[in-house]
């Protein structure tokens, strides 16, 4: 059975009639709580704690996951359209929900039961926030070569090392960590849980980005932190492969994100060109604008039907890891298209502050070049077809 919801920019096919109260919800809070603060809290490069702990309290944080933890066992599919909703209204806000989904998977799909009841609980109540930790100085594309070690000394780890380009770095309670407890390559790779008050660990200054100011990115020193050994996710070397699936499943996040993006630029876009007049007439009734805007829509709208595809897949059981990569890559590079365009729609207005397309115009670059840039989505999809040119 399928119901209809109509949001104020999309109508959507929703699975339940409880998801549709939850994307009523979920644009709601957008319209009242994020979309209002975006502006001045990417200016003044402010955080937005408060409002992902409400969003917490809401169960958002903890949506896709089960219930018998405090999540809100939702399938992908829902989850990624609320997610979009946020980003519509505040992107740091949909990407910050999307890296705590990160940050929690290797819990949920590679703890024992033990480490699910000691943790799940905690990490999906909405209080807490997630960071993921793969990333490092000297190893970003090529992730395998990360050098960050853990030293088992009794029931411990101890670590030492770097990661770089950390979101919610400083600032998140917990850290899924991609550490070195082997040899060289992938297999020498496992994954901590990492309590984020853990004593040597600590954050650089922030990284001074072009778009997501709000959104902290920062390097983590890893000085012999001492992590129980009871905090390992899944075995001795099966670290890789946790933080490649777990990415699979984060590239759906940031197809999500993407999309609420560019479809807030198209809303932006789309009122202007009917307000604003030479010639006189409005823009919009310009074929060279109005055509400008159709190829816009159509591009949102297959982004957005490329990822509820992967979605609904990954909720059937069935592979997703390509046509995630698929939609990672075909999302991103449209909002940045889409956005590009939004400002060109403005004119001279579109350049300046005083409408938001020039801040989703720099926010949307990020999604190229994070969760994988797209080059490397094009290895993952070209693998897929025998022809990844390595
Ligand atoms: C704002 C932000 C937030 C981030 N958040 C996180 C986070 O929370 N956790 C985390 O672990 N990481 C995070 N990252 C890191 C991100 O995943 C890396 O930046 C990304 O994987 C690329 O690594 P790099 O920056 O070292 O670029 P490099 O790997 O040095 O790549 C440089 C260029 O070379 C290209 N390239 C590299 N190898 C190949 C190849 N084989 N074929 C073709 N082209 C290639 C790349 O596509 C890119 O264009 C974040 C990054 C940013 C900017």
């Amino acid at each position: 059975m399928t119901s209809v919801w109509k949001g104020a920019s999309v109508t959507r096919l929703m699975p339940t009639p409880e998801s549709v109260d939850l994307m009523a919800m979920v644009e709601d809070f957008g319209a009242a709580e994020l979309e209002p603060r975006a502006e001045e809290g990417e200016a003044r490069g402010d955080f937005p704690r408060e409002q992902l702990a409400a969003l917490g309290e809401l169960g958002i944080l903890g949506l896709p996951y089960p219930e018998e933890f405090g999540g809100g066992a939702q399938p992908a599919e829902v989850y990624l359209q609320a997610l979009e909703e946020l980003s519509r209204a505040w992107m740091t806000v949909g990407v910050s929900v999307s890296v705590h989904w990160l940050a929690c998977f290797p819990l949920v799909t590679r703890g024992t039961q033990e480490q699910q009841n000691r943790w799940l609980a905690e990490l999906l109540g909405g209080t807490l926030l997630g960071g993921y930790c793969l990333s490092e100085p000297e190893s970003g594309s090529d992730a395998a070569s990360l050098t960050t070690t853990a030293v088992r000394s009794g029931d411990e780890y101890v670590v030492n090392g770097h990661k770089a380009w950390i979101t919610h770095g400083g600032v998140a309670d917990f850290y899924s960590a991609m550490v070195r407890t082997g040899g060289p390559g992938p297999k020498g790779i496992s994954c901590l849980l990492v309590d984020g008050q853990s004593a040597g660990l600590s954050a650089l200054p922030r990284e001074r980005k072009m778009g997501g100011s709000a959104s902290p990115t920062a390097q983590l020193l890893f000085e012999d932190v001492h992590v129980p050994a009871d905090r390992r996710m899944g075995e001795e070397g099966e670290g890789f492969a946790i933080a490649m699936s777990a990415l699979d499943a984060g590239r759906l996040g940031i197809a999500a994100c993407s999309v609420g993006l560019a479809q807030a630029a198209l809303d932006v876009a789309v009122s202007y060109a009917r307000e604003r007049k030479q010639f006189g007439r409005p823009i919009a009734d310009f074929q060279g604008v109005s055509f400008l805007l159709a190829d816009m829509a159509t591009a949102v709208a297959g982004a957005r039907a490329l990822y509820l595809d992967a979605a609904r897949r990954k909720d059937a059981g069935l592979p997703f890891a390509t046509e995630a990569a698929m939609a990672k890559l075909a999302a991103s590079d449209m909002a940045m298209r889409v956005t590009t365009d939004a400002v060109q729609v403005l004119g001279g207005a579109g350049y300046t502050q005083d409408f938001p397309v020039e801040r989703y115009f720099r926010g949307a670059k990020v999604l190229q070049i994070v969760e994988g840039t797209n080059q490397i989505q094009r290895l993952v999809i070209g693998r897929s077809l025998g022809t990844h040119g390595d």
